[in-house]
């Protein structure tokens, strides 16, 4: 057999064993790739909780504060009304107490029904934060296990291309060029072996005399129809 086809093959069957070998590193990726997303879920959900408390907080203090003006006002009012000795004045000072009194009422019945609010806000915020804890630590043995596969795999994948290189270096340039371009390609398996009278890979027939010439492992031809370097051992 052609020492050519000899080392493509065995420089084919090197290159699908690295293929292996990334695509487990991918899958390891994947997998942190998850953890990172259910963590980073995790810290989003307490920034809304913290940015609710805190804008129900602003809104806590703008309402105490209105309170406090509209209580002043009442006692403003009150005395206005000790003031009065006309029955008509007493009246409209009455009328505006009534008035501010019912203000008074709506607002500190907010007031209350924001405070409770705060209050499941900053049980939600401190929940949460228990929560992303919890993850860290649930993710941590995970995030170990990970890495030290990764290390493993990454020393299968240096020597896996070490291999490949040095069987490359048995493979004359022109074939190995082509080998290379049909890989680049996207061609995983650029070497095909030929099937009957036809390319294994896109069944277009090989005109005798071509199926002579690499007949026994003779050479490589390259498949008119698809590309692929094509050999045959009978
Ligand atoms: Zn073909």
């Amino acid at each position: 057999m052609n020492p050519d086809l000899v080392a493509l093959l065995a420089l084919q069957q090197d290159d699908a064993a690295v293929s292996k070998i990334n695509a487990r590193l991918k899958e390891l990726d994947g997998e942190v790739a998850l953890l990172d997303r259910a963590a980073a879920s995790a810290k989003e959900a307490l920034a809304r909780a913290r940015a609710a408390l805190d804008a129900e907080e602003v809104r806590h203090r703008d309402l105490t504060n209105k309170v406090q003006d509209h209580k002043a006002l009442q006692d403003h009012h009150v005395s206005a009304l000790d003031a009065v000795r006309k029955p008509r004045e007493a009246s409209a000072a009455m009328a505006q107490i009534e008035m501010t009194r019912k203000v008074l009422a709506q607002e500190e019945s907010d007031l209350h029904s924001l405070g409770s609010r705060i209050m499941d806000l900053r049980q939600a915020a401190g929940l949460q934060e228990l929560e992303i804890a919890e993850i860290a630590t649930k993710q941590k043995e995970e995030r170990e296990r990970i890495a030290a596969a990764r290390a493993e795999v990454e020393g299968e994948l240096k020597a896996g291309i070490a291999k490949r290189t040095e069987t490359s270096k048995g493979i004359s340039k022109g074939l190995l060029t082509k080998y290379e371009r049909l890989r680049e390609r996207g061609q995983s398996d650029p070497l095909y072996a030929l099937r009957g009278q036809a390319c294994g890979r896109c069944n277009t027939a090989i005109p005798l005399q071509r199926r002579n010439g690499i007949a026994g492992g003779k050479a490589v031809e390259i498949c008119e129809g698809c590309g692929v370097l094509l050999y045959a051992m009978g």
